[in-house]
């Protein structure tokens, strides 16, 4: 769903502008029953070329490595996938369950769910660390739950255009492009964080989200706040924590009651600080912060 809405560019500019051929896709695609099996044997069978192979949801194994939870076209899906995968020229992984298992791969992890080539921060996966795809690639991870539509459509546009090269990937395989930054960068709140002006309660437009809800913007790797959702929003400018839903821990804490919404302290320091900040420099800052925090440093000044 996210894919169908992306702007930059559209799914419609994808086929339009950038000659894909979309060959199969849950609410787009026409074959159904025995017409979708043929599809997906012609593509093992080499008959269709098979450029880009995308998935999404979580790789299920159980019950005992049969896969049989999640049967797709009168197979287990994994079954499908394994053929498919050794077909494809590139292969992406949209969302966390298919990156790194996501939810489903919490413990106790009953549904044996992993992602393509991670399990949480673990290299393998169902592919196996050491897989590439036929066109000497790993499996490309664009992770978010959900994937920002724009991530998805600019990475098939670079493959399909062939300028995939051009792009870096970080040691999860993700588009560096993408997740290089922090989702605090570019965040509308980043003055009331400099100060340690909170805010208090969901959707408030005033302080930061980082100091009593558990944002998770200044240690995540998005762009959530430089590439904006239907182009004018994110999260926390909306007055909603960051989650952390593009790294491997996501959900963090495994959603222990308590821990959701909820910035975890000791004695009142954050338990985890934007990375590279010391506990000590930390306390320093804030007392500092707080002193020097000008009066409007709490009022509410977002614009739209
Ligand atoms: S709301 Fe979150 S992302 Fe924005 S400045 Fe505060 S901690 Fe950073």
């Amino acid at each position: 769903m996210s894919f169908l809405n992306a702007e930059e560019p559209t799914v419609c500019d994808l086929i339009a502008d950038f000659g894909i051929k979309l060959l199969w896709h849950p609410s787009l695609g026409v074959e159904l029953g025995n017409n979708l099996q043929t599809l997906l044997r012609d593509c093992i069978a080499g008959t269709i070329p098979l450029d880009i192979l995308v998935f999404e949801g979580s790789v299920v194994n159980a019950p005992n490595g049969t896969g049989e939870w999640n049967r797709f076209a009168d197979r287990a899906m994994k079954d499908w996938l394994a053929d498919l995968a050794k077909v494809a020229k590139f292969i992406v992984a949209v969302g966390d369950c298919a990156t790194w298992g996501g939810i489903p791969a919490m413990s106790p992890n009953p549904s044996e769910s992993e992602g393509l080539q991670f399990l949480k921060r673990q290299e393998g996966g169902f592919l196996g660390k050491d897989f590439v795809s036929q066109a000497g690639l790993p499996v490309i991870n664009i992770p978010g739950c959900p994937a920002h539509p724009d991530w998805i459509t600019q990475i098939l546009v670079a493959i399909a255009t062939g300028r995939i090269a051009d792009i870096a990937f970080d040691e999860l395989n993700r588009p560096q492009t993408f997740f290089n930054t922090y989702t605090q960068t570019g965040c509308t709140r980043n003055v009331h964080f400099a100060y340690k002006a909170s805010t208090a309660e969901f959707g408030q437009r005033k302080g930061c989200l980082f100091y009593d809800l558990g944002c998770r913007g200044p240690m995540t790797h998005s762009s959530c706040n430089r590439i904006l959702w239907n182009r004018v929003s994110s999260k926390t400018r909306a007055g909603m924590p960051c989650l952390g839903c593009t790294e491997p821990e996501f959900p963090f804490f495994d959603l222990k009651p308590g821990t959701v919404f909820k910035t975890q302290t000791v004695m009142g320091v954050p338990k985890e600080l934007p990375p590279g900040v010391n506990k000590k420099d930390y306390a320093l800052l804030t007392m500092v912060a707080k002193d020097a925090a000008p009066p409007w440093a709490e009022e509410d000044f977002f614009t739209v």
